[in-house]
């Protein structure tokens, strides 16, 4: 099966745009009624209901912000009843109170339908059986993924993160050809079957595809992950705000993520004048749910900086595509006034084959100057090598470093093992600056 619905998938834009209309009225309408924020803020900007017809009226409509969601903890935005509501999530937020979600059956049949809609895109079939490796709880990324898998009738090997010798012996004896979970624990997923020497990739593994998302990654990171897990590895994106993982996903051009517009509707702004920017060009990606009734956000400012593509991809569908994250703009580092994201780290460690590709950032500030250390695992081959070789390809990663973030960074050579693997989004960087 090419499309898991090719009537939304592949709708003309025309069509798509008065369909995208004909639900922002309505959730427009049901949240201004149901729920006091929305009512309050659509007051304020002096905007009724009766003033949204189009889709092109959404920019009439104010905008929201992880703070609205936490300032109406724990269910003052839930717009059903609570006997309608058939499941939580929350957001990991790693400060202060997390942010709850909530979902009636039929925002969990959407969300299903999202992630079946990417499955079916990266190729996956109800023959393939599909590894969960996503944690399973109130993060959205185990039980999302479940439930769409088992909508498109994968046979489910619900793991969740973690224990990660057991994942890989059932990963084996089950014969999973589909592993879902975050980039980063697929690379420790990978380096511990290397190191597992009862099992070999190309003879005891048979997995085919990767669903990886919930934090950025790079270029670099899906070739490394595609050559050590012999895969092809695909980009799954959500977050729980919006729904969960399967907001958008990419074919098998992986020419964009697509996503699913009919359901998820999204504007790019410049985070600073809150105006629209035109199609490709980088911005802060903006979402409105075009159908859920437990938590509807409208306008939900992601932080997440990206462009969009419109246009039908060559797979066939039209659904609008974003380009790969680069990062939230809250992930970006200021570093002696030099702007780094850690996905740009990351890119050029990945096209280094001696790297194992873990490396963790640190930031402090030493008689009132930003101090910038990277520590990067060398693989274990190389250590042998003598002192003029490690000091080469040290000298080799600091130029590509310098050349891509403007900034020179104190790179520490560490051993294999060292820096701590991450089961689920992996934490890259410890500011110390942040405690003075
Ligand atoms: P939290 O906000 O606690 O991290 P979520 O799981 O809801 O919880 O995180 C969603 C965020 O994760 C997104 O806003 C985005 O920043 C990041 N993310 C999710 N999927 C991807 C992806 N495929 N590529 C890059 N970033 C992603
Ligand atoms: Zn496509």
């Amino acid at each position: 099966m090419k499309y898991w619905n090719e009537k939304m998938e592949c709708m003309g834009a025309e069509d798509m745009r008065a369909l995208q209309g004909e639900r922002l009225r309505n959730i427009v309408r049901y949240t201004y009624e149901r729920v006091e924020f929305y009512r309050r803020r659509m007051d304020e900007a002096g905007v009724s209901p009766d003033d949204i017809q189009t889709i092109d009226d959404i920019v009439k409509l104010p905008f929201m912000q992880k703070k609205d969601l936490r300032d109406y903890y724990p269910t003052g935005m839930f717009a059903a009843p609570m006997d309608e509501i058939v499941r939580f999530h929350a957001s990991s937020g790693t400060t202060g109170k997390p942010i709850v979600a909530a979902y009636t059956a039929s925002d969990l049949d959407d969300w299903a339908e999202g992630v079946a809609r990417c499955l079916t895109a990266y190729g996956v079939t109800k023959d393939d059986v599909a590894q969960i490796s996503y944690g399973y709880g109130l993060f959205t990324g185990g039980l999302g993924a479940h439930d769409g898998a088992t909508k498109v009738g994968c046979s489910v090997l619900p793991t969740s993160s973690g224990n990660t010798a057991k994942q890989i012996m059932l990963m084996r004896d089950l014969g999973s050809t589909v592993l879902c979970c975050t980039p980063s624990y697929a690379l420790y997923l990978a380096e511990s079957i290397e190191q597992d020497k009862d099992t070999d990739v190309a003879r005891d593994i048979k997995l085919r595809i990767g669903v990886f998302g919930a934090e950025p990654w790079t270029e670099g990171m899906r070739k490394a992950l595609e050559e050590n897990l012999h895969i092809k590895a695909y980009d799954i994106y959500g977050l729980t705000e919006v729904s969960g993982p399967g907001v958008g996903g990419e074919c098998e051009c992986q020419d964009g993520t697509h996503i699913w517009e009919d359901l998820f509707y999204p504007e790019i702004i410049d985070p600073v004048t809150l105006q629209p920017v035109e199609d490709g060009k980088e911005g802060e990606l903006v979402f409105t749910t075009l159908s859920k009734e437990g938590m509807p956000v409208i306008r939900y400012r992601t932080r997440d900086l990206t462009h969009l593509t419109r246009g039908r991809c060559k797979c066939g569908r039209t659904a609008v595509r974003m380009a790969k994250i680069l990062g939230r703009s809250d992930d970006m580092l200021i570093i002696r006034g030099v702007n780094v994201f850690p996905s740009q780290v990351e890119s050029v460690i990945m096209q280094m084959p001696e790297f194992t590709g873990q490396y963790f950032i640190t930031l402090d500030r030493v008689n009132n100057i930003d101090t910038f250390d990277i520590d990067v695992e060398l693989k274990l081959e190389y250590h042998s090598d003598s002192i003029k070789n490690i000091n080469a390809i040290k000298a080799k990663l600091n130029a590509k470093l310098v050349s891509v973030l403007g900034i020179k960074p104190d790179v520490h050579i560490v051993e294999p093992g060292s820096i701590e693997r991450s089961m689920g989004k992996a934490k890259h960087v410890l500011d110390k600056r942040n405690f003075k």
